[in-house]
C-alpha cells in the first residue's frame, strides 16, 4: 500500500503569522514570510522542471535562513534532499554527488560549487538564480514511501554512506516529538549541530511541526560562548539541543544568564556522563534534562528518559531511556537492534552493507546498531561499540575511513588509526604509519594537507607516528593494542 502524506503533516498550519519562524544570523523571518518564501521557491523549482526529481538534491550551506526554506520547499515538493555543510571538503561533496547521482545543487552560500554535470541554483539573500544548467533526466520513480532526506555518515570503506530516511520515518519521529516531550508552539529551538548531522533534525522538524521558532547559530557564534549565551538570552531560547560534549563548558557556569531561559536540555549522540548531568542539575535548577539515544539509521533517536535527581543518584552510567511508541528494541547477543518505522530504508546503493545491517523482524524494518547494551528497570543502557566506529567531540567517525584515505598516499605502505580513551571516552585519534622509505619532507604536514582535501577537519587525526613495521595479530590484521603501546611509549 502506498504511504500517503500531505505537506501539512510536516508543518503546523494554524500559526501566528507575525510570530518569528526562523532567526538567522543576518535576518529573521515570520511564519507568514517563511511560508511565502517556501512557496516562491517551490514555484521556481516547478518552473524549472525540478519538481519530483527521481534523484536527491544537495542543499549546500551553513546556517542560512535559505537552507531552512530550501529544505521545506523540498519537503513540500516531495524531493529528497541531502544536507551538506560547508565543513565538507570539495572531494567529499563530489563523492556524495556521485553516490547519490545528484543532478541539482541548491547552493545557499555565495561560493559557486560548479560540480560537473550538475545544475546549480544560487539561493542567497532570498533571491534565486540558476547559475549552471545541466541535462536533467525526469523521474519515472514513484516510490511507495518517498525519501525526505539522506544523511551521509562516515563509512569504513573510505567513502561516506548515505542513510535513506523515508517520509513515514520522519512523520513517526515528528509525532513523538510533538507529543512526548512537553514542547509547545511557544518554544524556541536552539540549533547547534550542522544540518549534515541528524542531531539537527530534532529542531529542524519539531519547530515546524509545532509552529514554533528556530534559532540558527553559525559556527562563529557557537565558537564564542559569551556571544552564544547572549544570543540565546536575547531570543529567549528554550530548548537546547546538542551532544553532551558540547554542553560541558556551560554546565559549570553558576548563575548563567540563560539558567532561567532554557527549559530543556535535549541530548543525543554520545554517552551523557553522570558528572555532567549532576553539574547541569545544580546550575540549571528549573531545566529538564532529556537523554535520548539512537543512530542516524533510525531517524535521530529511539529512546528517551528524563534525567532526574533520583536517576542521577541511582545510576552510573545513566540510562538512555525507554523505547518510543511504535519502536522496539531487542538485545541480540548484547547488540542493540532497533525495530520499527523509524528505521532507515537502508544505505543508498550499498546492498552488501544493507544485508549485513538491515533486515525484517515481524514485518518491520530492523537495524543492527553495533552498540552493545542491556535493559535494567525497563530502561536501555549503552555499553560501548562492537566495531571501529567512535565518537570524538560528538562527531561520528569510522576509523577505517581515515586509514583508507592515508593508505591511498603514494609513500605509505600501511597505516592504522586508533582511538585513545580515558574513562571509556575517546580523547584523541592518532595514526601510525609505515612508509615505503625515509622521506625528507615534513610528513605530518603533507598528510594533513592531503587528508583535508578528502575528509572533514574533525576526522583528521591529531597526531601521526612513523613506525618501522606494522605489528600484526594472529589473524594477520594490525594489532591495535600493540600500536597503542607503541604510540604511548615514546
Ligand atoms: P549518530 O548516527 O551520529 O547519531 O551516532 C549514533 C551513535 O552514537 C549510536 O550508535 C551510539 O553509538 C552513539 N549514541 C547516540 N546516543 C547515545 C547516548 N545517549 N548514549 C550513548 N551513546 C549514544
Amino acid at each position: 500500500m502506498k504511504f500517503s502524506f500531505e505537506h501539512k503533516d510536516f508543518v503546523e498550519q494554524n500559526v501566528e503569522p507575525n510570530k518569528i519562524a526562523v532567526i538567522g544570523d543576518d535576518r529573521s523571518i515570520t511564519w507568514k514570510e517563511f511560508n511565502a518564501e517556501v512557496d516562491a521557491f517551490c514555484n521556481y523549482l516547478i518552473e524549472n522542471n525540478y519538481q519530483k526529481s527521481a534523484f536527491p538534491v544537495i542543499i549546500y550551506g551553513h546556517k542560512q535562513v535559505e537552507v531552512i526554506v530550501s529544505i521545506y520547499a523540498c519537503i513540500k515538493l516531495n524531493i529528497a534532499y541531502i544536507p551538506v555543510d560547508i565543513v565538507y571538503p570539495f572531494q567529499r561533496i563530489q563523492a556524495v554527488k556521485n553516490i547519490a547521482n545528484v543532478q541539482l545543487i541548491i547552493n545557499c552560500t555565495d561560493q559557486k560549487l560548479a560540480l560537473e554535470q550538475t545544475s546549480e541554483i544560487l539561493f542567497t539573500s532570498n533571491k534565486f538564480e540558476l547559475i549552471q544548467k545541466a541535462e536533467f533526466s525526469k523521474s519515472s520513480i514513484d516510490s511507495i514511501d518517498p525519501l525526505v532526506y539522506l544523511i551521509f555518515t562516515s563509512g569504513s570503506t573510505g567513502e561516506p554512506k548515505g542513510v535513506q530516511i523515508s517520509t513515514e520515518a520522519v512523520l513517526t519521529f515528528s509525532k513523538w516529538m510533538t507529543s512526548d516531550f512537553g514542547f509547545t508552539k511557544d518554544d524556541v529551538f536552539i540549533n547547534v549541530a550542522l544540518f549534515s548531522f541528524d542531531l539537527s533534525v530534532y529542531e529542524l522538524i519539531t519547530f515546524a511541526a509545532l509552529g514554533a521558532t528556530l534559532l540558527l547559530n553559525s559556527k562563529s557564534t557557537i565558537d564564542q560562548p559569551e556571544l552564544f549565551l547572549q544570543r540565546i538570552k536575547e531570543n529567549n531560547g528554550t530548548v537546547w539541543v546538542s551532544t553532551p560534549s558540547y554542553s560541558f563548558v556551560y554546565s559549570r557556569m553558576e548563575n548563567s544568564i540563560i539558567s532561567d531561559t532554557v527549559k530543556y536540555f535535549l541530548f543525543c549522540g554520545e554517552m551523557l556522563p553522570n558528572v555532567l548531568a549532576k553539574s547541569l542539575k545544580s546550575n540549571f535548577k528549573n531545566t529538564k534534562i532529556y537523554n535520548t539515544y539512537g543512530p542516524t539509521e533510525a531517524t535521530v533517536a529511539t529512546t528517551l528518559v528524563e534525567i532526574t535527581e533520583d536517576i542521577i543518584n541511582k545510576y552510573n552510567p545513566l540510562p538512555v531511556g525507554f523505547p518510543k511508541p511504535e519502536s522496539k528494541i531487542l538485545i541480540d547477543e548484547e547488540e542493540i537492534v532497533i525495530v520499527g518505522k523509524n528505521v532507515s530504508l537502508g544505505y543508498l546503493n550499498r546492498p552488501d552493507l544493507n544485508q549485513e545491517k538491515f533486515s525484517i523482524f515481524e514485518g518491520e524494518r530492523s537495524f543492527k546498531t553495533g552498540d552493545n547494551g542491556y535493559f535494567q528497570d525497563g530502561m536501555l543502557f549503552c555499553k560501548g561499540r562492537n566495531d571501529d566506529q567512535v565518537k570524538l567531540h560528538g562527531y561520528r567517525i569510522e576509523l577505517n575511513e581515515i586509514t583508507s584515505k592515508i593508505d591511498e598516499i603514494s609513500y605509505v605502505v600501511k597505516s592504522e588509526t586508533i582511538a585513545l580513551r580515558r574513562n571509556d571516552e575517546v580523547k584523541k585519534i592518532v595514526s601510525l604509519i609505515e612508509l615505503t622509505s625515509d622521506q625528507d619532507f615534513n610528513i605530518k604536514a603533507d598528510i594533513i594537507e592531503k587528508l583535508s582535501n578528502s575528509i572533514p577537519h574533525y576526522m583528521i587525526p591529531s597526531d601521526f607516528k612513523i613506525i618501522d613495521k606494522m605489528p600484526l595479530n594472529q589473524n594477520g590484521k594490525a594489532d591495535k593494542k600493540a600500536l597503542e603501546a607503541i604510540y604511548l611509549s615514546r
